[in-house]
């Protein structure tokens, strides 16, 4: 049988941990307070800016959302993140994507103080990584190390498979599991023979944003799949990656979508900023 790799236990764990460090900065001074800087009108980033405020209040963390508009320029852009990282009334700073045409996150990230970088988005968060020095890691990219670990998944010498090599997703993940002293491979949209590559592996990572992408024939008996997708269901809600019903029973393990890597992502991207803000107030 396919075990269920849910993330809502690990979630609850590093909340209650979390919840516990905010109620001692607020006694100390005030709150930790993160900014949620948007430039778009996108409905899938809305209902994620909606559900980290949500998140936050739960754990007392203030929140703001800044608003830049879906045709702000980067020079905008960088302006405002510029100016939130010298506010010390802020902690940690998110920039959301998508980000307006025209308008890379490169263009962009390095205005992101690195002691506010709570997702690890700027070059200088992402050059740490690579180096294995201490910075912020991007959220998702860690939680999918946490989800492993908490579910018991041996990591060292294993093969792993990760699927997208985004700067905030695959790029960083991959990093993170040579850390853990996994044996990486990093697919991509130009892989010529994708399920080749993640059949041989002992843990597949699909974080491609492509619906079903994953089935099946792309997965070894006995290898464990993580989810990292988020792609809308034509029911409105959303689906992963994986397609669960031709991978369940053949895989150990899968995380589901959603309740798997999504929480997880929430609950550290939220120690992140009060591990922000205690570095901050010293
Ligand atoms: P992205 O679009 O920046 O990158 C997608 C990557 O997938 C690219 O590197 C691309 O080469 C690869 N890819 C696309 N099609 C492919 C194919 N057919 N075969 C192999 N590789 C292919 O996306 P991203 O920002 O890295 O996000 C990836 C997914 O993770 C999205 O669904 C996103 O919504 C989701 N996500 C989830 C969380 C979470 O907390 N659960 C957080 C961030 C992103």
């Amino acid at each position: 049988d396919t075990l269920s790799l849910t993330g809502k236990e690990l979630a609850a764990a590093i909340n209650a941990d979390t919840k516990e460090r905010t109620a001692a900065l607020a006694a100390g001074m005030h709150a930790p307070r993160l900014a949620l800087i948007v430039a778009n009108d996108d409905p899938a980033s809305a209902w994620y800016v909606n559900s980290l405020r949500k998140a936050a209040e739960r754990l007392g963390i203030a929140c703001e959302r800044i608003d830049l508009g879906a045709d702000a320029t980067a020079e905008q852009i960088r302006e405002e993140l510029t100016a939130r990282s010298a506010d010390t009334s802020y902690d940690a700073i998110m920039l959301q994507t998508p980000l307006p045409a025209g308008v890379s996150l490169n263009d962009v990230s390095s205005a992101i103080s690195a002691d506010k970088d709570v997702d690890g988005v700027s070059p200088l968060s992402l050059g740490l990584l690579a180096a294995g020095l201490d910075g912020f890691v991007p959220a998702t990219s860690e939680a999918v190390v946490e989800l492993l670990k908490h579910h018991e998944i041996p990591l060292r010498g294993k093969l792993v498979a990760v699927v997208g090599r985004s700067n905030i997703v695959g790029k960083p993940l991959a990093q993170l599991l040579l850390a853990e002293d996994a044996t990486v491979t990093v697919c991509h949209s130009r892989t010529a023979d994708l399920a080749a590559v993640t059949a041989a592996a002992d843990v597949v990572v699909a974080a491609a944003g492509r619906a079903g992408l994953v089935t099946g024939k792309h997965v070894r008996e006995g290898a464990v799949v993580i989810d990292v997708g988020t792609n809308e269901a034509p029911d409105g809600g959303i689906v992963g990656d994986v397609d669960a019903e031709s991978v369940r029973g053949k895989a150990a393990g899968l995380s589901p979508v959603p309740g798997g890597v999504g929480p997880v992502t929430t609950a550290l991207l939220m120690r992140h900023v009060v591990a922000a803000a205690e570095k901050l107030r010293g």
